[in-house]
């Protein structure tokens, strides 16, 4: 049996500058997820990615969305995760849909909003949470910490609730997050406490960011949840499979095209280590809102962040400078660090054989929304419009015709005003959304300041 994957920082070979020192070591995949970033600030990456033949892919077919999750993560986990702990975990984890549904012809929407927080983020965090649950040090409480937009928050909270030995605190923007997100927010309970900040979502990641290096807080055992940690990138890459194996007609080289609407790039990275796990990815596709740093640096080869991050209807991808751009960099042989400063530019020429990306504006947005309930019957939301507005934009550019799915990444029905303003109608609640107008859970409010938020962790958790 071959040795378990070891993981790197993106930092390793970056002067940081200021007394910063370069993370030159490796360590377990268990060390990554309960580490979340590295010592020197940059993300983990694997050192190996596995293979999967094209036999093994094609086998899953008609074959349950659990299967596709055990083949993707037995492979990564070997060695670190015992392997009946792991098929408990994905069998508990993934207990809901994931519908395929045809727009036109070769073109399909992949729903990924069936989970307890009707988000895409469901996938990723009920995987986590139990590989946490399963590989915490048995005496000691785990504190997570998270940042969110929006939807992460919600479906990290949901996904840890009740978990024992971990404690949850999750940072929001007041003014950013829809009336719903933050009743979700608010009322999770248990071990779960949400935090809303007077400030922007960039403000919430870098006082997150700041209570990680922080050395008074060492003692807390403190985590990230949110999209930096390699644990919640992981399972993001298992639906691109099970899409793929559903949908491939069985002819050898059969390709298909991705499109997935970004914003911290974690979910676009799972498509991307997918590509180099064997899946025949012919283009990713990775539309932004109008937060166009990344089509913006595809196109000219500088990279710029925007800053402050513009405040769009999509407003789970109002990021100015993603955090697993460092990823994507590393992988095509450049760095940039968490401040957006590129130390080495990647290979921009192959980057953008393999990926296209474009910025939509919000109009582009409520136009595709519009023409595709009108024309397909086909319902999507800010996010999931902003995703099949770029994967039209890429087939128009290529004239490919072959196999496309873009992705859904929430319900409509966390978007009931700009859908009734749009089509006139009121998307039905899926059933994990029932009966949250009835819950009860309120915020603790806090400026956007790194001293009086280090004070409140402090308080809040040195019991534990
Ligand atoms: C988080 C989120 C995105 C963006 O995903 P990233 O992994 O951050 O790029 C898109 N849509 C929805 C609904 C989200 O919650």
């Amino acid at each position: 049996m071959s040795m378990p994957i070891r993981y790197y920082s993106t930092n390793r070979d970056t002067d940081l500058g200021g007394g910063g020192k370069a993370f030159r070591e490796t360590v377990s995949f268990r060390e990554a997820l309960l580490m979340g970033q590295a010592p020197d600030e940059g993300l983990f990456m694997p050192e190996r990615i596995p293979i999967l033949s094209p036999a093994a892919i094609a086998a899953l077919k008609g074959r349950p969305y659990v299967e596709a999750a055990w083949l993707v993560l037995s492979g990564f986990l070997a060695g670190e995760v015992d392997p009946d702990s792991l098929r408990r975990a994905v069998e508990d984890a993934y207990n809901f849909a994931v519908p395929l549904e045809r727009v036109a012809g070769t073109r399909f929407v992949l729903r990924l909003d069936q989970g307890p927080t009707a988000s895409f983020k469901d996938f990723a965090a009920r995987m986590m949470a139990r590989l946490m649950g399963l590989l915490r040090p048995a005496d000691k409480c785990l504190n997570v910490l998270v940042a969110t937009s929006g939807d992460t928050g919600s479906a990290v909270g949901e996904a840890f609730k009740g978990v024992p030995g971990i404690e949850v605190t999750i940072l929001y923007p007041r003014d950013e997050v829809s009336a719903r997100q933050r009743k979700q927010l608010d009322t999770i309970g248990q071990n779960v406490q949400a935090v809303s900040i007077a400030g922007k979502f960039d403000d919430c990641q870098n006082m997150v960011k700041q209570a990680f290096a922080d050395p008074s807080l060492a003692e807390l055992n403190l985590t990230s949840a949110n999209s930096i940690n390699f644990g919640r990138i992981l399972p993001q890459t298992i639906y691109y499979f099970h899409a793929y194996a559903q949908l491939a007609r069985g002819e050898a080289g059969e390709e298909i095209v991705f499109s997935v609407p970004s914003g911290n790039f974690g979910n676009a990275l799972g498509c991307e280590y997918a590509r180099r796990m064997g899946l025949p990815v012919r283009m990713l596709v990775m539309p932004t809102n109008e937060n166009d740093e990344f089509p913006r640096f595809l196109a000219t080869g500088s990279y710029e962040k925007v800053s402050p991050s513009r405040a769009c209807l999509s407003n789970a991808m109002n990021v100015g400078h993603p955090s697993n751009l460092a990823r994507f960099f590393d992988l095509y042989g450049g760095t940039v660090d968490r401040n957006g400063s590129v130390h080495r530019y990647p290979d921009r020429e192959e980057m953008r054989r393999r990926i296209h990306s474009v910025s939509i504006t919000d109009e582009e947005t409520k136009r595709t929304i519009k023409r595709i309930y009108e024309t397909h019957g086909v319902l999507l939301e800010p996010h999931g419009a902003v995703g099949w507005r770029g994967l039209e934009d890429y087939l128009e550019k290529s004239g490919y015709g072959g196999l496309c799915v873009s992705l859904e990444t929430a319900h409509p029905a966390k978007f009931p005003a700009e859908i009734r303003e749009l089509l006139g109608i009121d998307p039905e609640l899926p059933p994990s959304m029932q009966g949250l107008d009835a819950r009860t859970g309120e915020p603790v409010l806090l400026p956007a300041d790194n001293d009086v938020f280090r004070t409140y962790l402090w308080e809040r958790l040195k019991r534990s």
